[in-house]
């Protein structure tokens, strides 16, 4: 999705190195040089990720655009040359995310960071624990002003629950001193479940229990913050924090994804709960595209990679509560829970499917389809895979776009 970002600006060599850098980090910068241009742009829309603003402008000295930017809910960046304590006060006291002193040339570097964790904050869902309401609504909006999605809570006790009824929140901030587990107490025993990279932690301490802060470290927390601290102390914090969540998400990611497919690879097949911990009988089926070789030949090897990632996003559709992984080349384990009744019949219809559709892919218009072998048993994971695999086998030899049930 563009992402653009308004930027105004009176000196010229200023918005072009602004302009540069931004279009370089893949944003659209959107260029204006006065608060009358920048107004004409807002008629036409507002669609913006944030805005850059220059603090003194030629129709506005004192800082006027931020106001203009703000009563039309766009997110604000501040470049200033003035850095003298009464500005920066005011500046920040105006709810605007950050501002850059604009001592040279370089300043402009410091934005895109701030701007690629703006793009990104959107997929974080913060948990804010505090006793205190009016703690809360300030650490609420900050997080707000940024894109993140928050969640509240009272004490320890509802963040527990909060967390485990929910599954999706990434960030917890949590005060110390709560009537229902206090913070260390909830990070610990949120710690036993998640690591720092799954769930980050932060916590707050008052600046008089200087030994809190140890206690947050030792029991887990990815950081602390003491009360009470400032709005820019607290989007460093965050910042660093999140970025540690990003970069811990696309090595998992990188690990445990198929790079073409986006399906989980062999690796995770192998080391998930469902396969690993499982009792009781449970269906596994084996896919593989019938002569996907001569599909290679014929059209490329291009066009066959965009068959296997046609191929995936059927299975997600089809299957979309079971364990799809891609095995290697074009071979795809399903694994599910024990309603073989179910399963063969999504499986019946996923086959049908496919060997119904006509994928229209660069011009060429691309038929194929897919033999599997399928079993419902009471076994380990590789008996139940050898056994599928026979069942392939056969469908194979059979006359491939089918599926064979073991009996
Ligand atoms: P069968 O019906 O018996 O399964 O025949 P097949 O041609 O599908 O099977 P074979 O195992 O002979 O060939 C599989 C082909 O899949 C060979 C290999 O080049 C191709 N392949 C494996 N991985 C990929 C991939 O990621 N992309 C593409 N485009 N082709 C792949
Ligand atoms: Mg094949
Ligand atoms: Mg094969």
């Amino acid at each position: 999705m563009e992402q653009k970002v308004l930027v105004v600006e009176d000196s010229r060599p200023f918005r072009r190195i602004i302009e540069i850098e931004l279009r370089k980090a893949g944003f659209t910068p959107v260029l204006t040089e006065s608060i009358a241009e920048a107004e004409k742009v807002l008629d036409e829309s507002t669609e913006f990720l944030c805005a850059i603003l220059d603090y003194c402008l030629p129709d506005g000295q004192d800082g006027e655009i931020i106001d203009v930017c703000l009563s039309v809910d766009i997110k604000v960046i501040v470049l200033t040359a003035l850095m003298d304590e009464i500005t920066r006060e005011r500046v920040l006291a105006k709810t605007v995310i950050d501002y850059i002193p604009k001592d040279s040339p370089t300043c402009i570097s410091s934005i895109i960071p701030i701007l690629n964790r703006l793009k990104n904050n959107h997929k974080h869902k913060a948990l804010v624990v505090d006793d205190s309401a009016t703690a809360r609504r300030y650490i609420r909006s900050l997080l707000e002003r940024q894109y993140l999605t928050v969640v509240e809570a009272h004490n320890g006790e509802e963040a527990l629950e909060i967390i485990n009824k929910t599954h999706d929140i990434t960030l917890v901030i949590t005060d110390y001193s709560m009537p229902e587990r206090d913070g260390v107490s909830l990070i610990k025993e949120l710690r036993k479940t998640f690591r720092p990279g799954q769930l980050a932690a932060i916590g707050l301490s008052a600046s008089d229990e200087a030994a809190l802060t140890a206690k947050f470290l030792k029991a887990g927390a990815n950081d602390f913050l003491t009360k009470p601290f400032n709005q820019e102390e607290f989007y460093c914090r965050l910042h660093s924090t999140l970025n540690i969540l990003d970069s811990e998400r696309r090595l998992y990611h990188l690990a445990n994804k198929d790079y073409l497919t986006q399906t989980w690879n062999r690796r995770y097949f192998f080391d998930h709960s469902l396969v690993k911990h499982h009792k009781g009988p449970r269906c596994l089926a084996l896919l593989d595209v019938d002569h996907f070789k001569t599909l290679n030949d014929t059209y490329g090897h291009h066009i066959g990679d965009m068959v296997l990632i046609e191929l995936a996003n059927m299975l997600q559709i089809y299957f979309p509560d079971a364990l799809v992984s891609r095995f290697g080349g074009e071979e795809f384990c399903i694994l599910y829970g024990n309603s073989s009744q179910v399963f063969q019949q999504r499986l019946e219809a996923l086959t049908k499917d496919i060997a119904e559709s006509e994928l229209n892919i660069l011009n060429n218009t691309i038929q194929f389809t897919v033999s599997l072998g399928m079993v419902n048993a009471d076994a380990n994971i590789h008996e139940l895979i050898r056994r599928a695999d026979k069942k392939l086998y056969q469908a194979k030899a059979e006359g491939r776009n089918r599926i064979v049930y073991e009996q």
